[in-house]
């Protein structure tokens, strides 16, 4: 296997390149002969594509779309998107163009570095790439989604947007901090979760600015919901708080000058099952007599983004 971080090195990235790729090869994951199997198979592209689109399109349409939609289904489960690769609409779990909506237009990202921590496969960077952003760095450690990634980088080579292998918890204090850090969906699975927005703040430039999206309590006062088991069948939710109390933690890890970009319910059309993602979904996540709660009767699904001036 290449390493697919050699462009990172030349992005002026050099320390996060060599690191992402030590991961890589450490890699212990059962299934990861047959994923790096099918994305050897896959039709190599010329840098074709059109980023510029709710579902960006990577590489020209394949010859053999039946064949390279199955092999896009060998790397099942597809949770973020849509996307078009290869000419093959790929209808993941989430609407995460709808999300990417809401946030967009209150950002600015031209000509800005990145860090998207818990980025999956890096659907959203490729959208910060089409607002203008320099280079994108996403981080997450489940490994199907960096093979992912891979398959992505195969049909499209050059793009600067790289997905590495590792958690928040592994990169290191002392790295060149970042003009935009973004957190969303990651909080609530922090189990110390001041320290992971002192986290953000250290990786960021001062001057920069930290995207935090995570689930919300949506009465007012000082509440945090910590779920005893699993919260809309989820496990390591470890803390839902009320925006009060947000607000607090932001200002305890040193982070003073927040706003909030927007807050909203998940819906079951935004996310659900599809053939890319054929396990369970929201729908199957919630009371089926009532849809404001949770299957475990905690309060449904409320998301709130915001915007942090570091
Ligand atoms: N940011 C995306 C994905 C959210 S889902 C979005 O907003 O839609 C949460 C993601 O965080 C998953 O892809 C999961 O693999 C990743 N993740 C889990 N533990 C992590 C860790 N310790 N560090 C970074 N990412 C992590």
């Amino acid at each position: 296997m290449k390493n697919p971080y050699l462009d990172l090195h030349t992005s002026g990235r050099p320390e996060l390149a060599k690191l992402a790729w030590r991961y890589f090869q450490n890699i212990s994951h059962g299934d990861l002969p047959r994923w790096l199997k099918t994305i050897d198979k896959l039709p190599k592209g010329d840098g074709y594509r059109q980023l510029d689109h709710a579902a960006p399109r990577l590489g020209r349409p394949v010859d053999q779309p039946a064949l390279f939609r199955q092999q896009l289904l060998d790397l099942h489960p597809w949770r973020k998107g849509p996307m078009e690769l290869g000419g093959v609409r790929i209808d993941t779990e989430w609407r995460s163009d709808w999300k990417w909506q809401r946030l967009e237009p209150k950002l600015d990202l031209n000509g800005k570095e990145i860090l998207d921590i818990g980025c999956g496969n890096g659907y959203f960077g490729l959208r910060m790439l089409a607002a203008g952003a320099r280079l994108v760095v996403g981080i997450d450690p489940t490994i199907v989604f960096v093979m992912q990634w891979l398959a992505m980088q195969k049909l499209c080579p050059g793009l600067s947007n790289f997905v590495l292998p590792m958690g928040v918890e592994d990169l290191p204090a002392d790295i060149e901090g970042f003009d935009r850090v973004f957190s969303m969906g990651v909080l609530y699975h922090r189990r110390r979760p001041v320290e992971h927005l002192e986290q953000l703040k250290q990786l960021t430039r001062p001057g920069g600015q930290v995207v935090v999206e995570t689930l919300v309590l949506e009465d007012e006062g000082k509440e945090v919901l910590t779920p005893p088991g699993r919260y809309a069948r989820m496990r390591n939710v470890h803390a839902v708080p009320s925006l009060a109390v947000l607000g607090d933690w932001l200002k305890k890890a040193g982070l003073t000058n927040m706003q909030v970009l927007d807050i909203s319910k998940t819906t079951t059309d935004e996310q659900r099952s599809t053939e890319w993602m054929t396990f369970e979904s929201l729908r199957e996540c919630l009371d089926e007599n009532n849809p404001g709660l949770t299957v475990e009767g905690h309060p449904a699904p409320v998301r709130a983004a915001l915007l942090i001036q570091v």
